[in-house]
C-alpha cells in the first residue's frame, strides 16, 4: 500500500485547514518536551507568528535511562491541547503503547509513534485501527525498507494516513547524535507516495546545525521539517542541546521561505 508502482501520484494528507504532501513545506516546531502551561502556551505562539503550521511537543518521553524526566504524560498533554487552543496549532505528540494510544488518540491531531518503536509491530497493528495521522520515525538503525515495511504495518490495517520521518541513523561517526541521511528522503520518494519529513534536531544533536540541515532538506525535497524550539534551551529538562531558540526559529523560517513555498 506504501508503493508508488500501485499508488504513482503523492499522498497528500489534510490536517484541519493544513495539508502534509502537498506542493508546500509542512513545519512542526516546539519543544522536546511539555515542560509547563507557561512554556508551551508561549512556545505555540511564538512559532505560530513564525509561520509554523503545526506545535510538537512531548507528554510520554522515550529516555534512553530511567532516571531522567519522563514527560509530563497525561498532563502535558492536557497542556498541550490548551497550546492548541491558544495558537490554534494542531498538535504532534508521541505515544508509546497501545493503552496511550487508545486513551489518548482523539486527543492528538498527529500521533507520532518514535524511532525507538518503529518496529513495535503490536503498536504499529494498533495504529492502522484508528482514523488520524500517524507520523513515523525511522528507526536509529532501520533501513528504508525496515521503514516502509513499519508503514506498510499500518497502512494494512486501513489507517493509509501515514507521514514519514528521516531524524538520522547510527554510524560510527560520533561528533553528531545521529548521521542524517538524506539520501533516505530521495529512495523513500522514488519507493513510496507518503510524504516524507526531516528532523534535523535528533539528527544532528547541535542546535548550530539545524538551520543549514533544514534547508538541505527542503532542497531534496522534504515534504516538512520537525524542529525544536525552546525558550531557554541551557535549563530545557530534555534536548537542550539540540534545540534553537525562538528568534533564530523565526529566521529560519524567513530563509525556507526564500527556497520553499510555506503558507
Ligand atoms: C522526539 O521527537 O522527541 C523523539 C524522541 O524522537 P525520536 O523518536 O526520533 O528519537
Ligand atoms: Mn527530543
Amino acid at each position: 500500500k506504501a508503493n508508488r508502482t500501485f499508488h504513482p501520484e503523492n499522498t497528500i494528507i489534510n490536517i484541519g485547514n493544513q495539508t502534509i504532501g502537498g506542493n508546500q513545506v509542512a513545519i512542526i516546531a516546539g519543544p522536546c518536551s511539555v515542560e509547563s502551561r507557561e512554556q508551551i502556551v508561549n512556545i505555540a505562539q511564538e512559532v505560530k507568528a513564525a509561520g509554523a503550521g503545526f506545535l510538537r511537543g512531548g507528554a510520554f518521553k522515550p529516555r534512553t535511562s530511567p532516571y531522567s524526566f519522563q514527560g509530563m504524560q497525561q498532563e502535558g498533554l492536557e497542556l498541550l491541547k490548551q497550546a492548541r487552543a491558544a495558537s490554534g496549532l494542531p498538535i504532534v505528540t508521541e505515544i508509546m503503547s497501545i493503552k496511550q494510544l487508545e486513551n489518548h488518540h482523539e486527543d492528538i491531531d498527529i500521533i507520532q509513534i518514535g524511532a525507538r518503536n518503529m518496529q513495535n509491530f503490536d503498536l504499529l497493528k494498533a495504529a492502522g485501527q484508528i482514523n488520524k495521522p500517524i507520523l513515523l520515525k525511522r528507526g536509529q538503525s532501520a533501513t528504508v525498507e525496515e521503514l516502509l515495511m513499519s508503514a506498510e504495518y499500518i497502512m494494512a490495517g486501513g489507517n493509509e494516513k501515514v507521514i514519514l520521518c528521516e531524524r538520522g541513523i547510527r554510524t560510527f561517526e560520533t561528533y553528531t547524535r545521529n548521521t542524517l541521511d538524506l539520501s533516505a528522503v530521495l529512495a523513500i520518494k522514488r519507493l513510496s507516495h507518503l510524504p516524507v519529513i526531516v528532523d534535523p534536531s535528533h539528527a544532528a544533536g547541535l542546535w548550530w546545525m539545524v538551520d543549514s540541515l533544514s534547508k538541505a532538506a527542503v532542497a531534496v525535497g522534504a515534504d516538512g521539517l520537525i524542529i525544536e524550539v525552546h525558550q531557554d534551551p541551557s535549563n530545557a529538562k530534555c534536548d537542550g542541546q539540540q534545540s534553537i531558540k525562538p528568534e533564530r526559529f523565526t529566521s529560519l523560517m524567513k530563509s525556507l521561505r526564500e527556497i520553499a513555498r510555506i503558507d
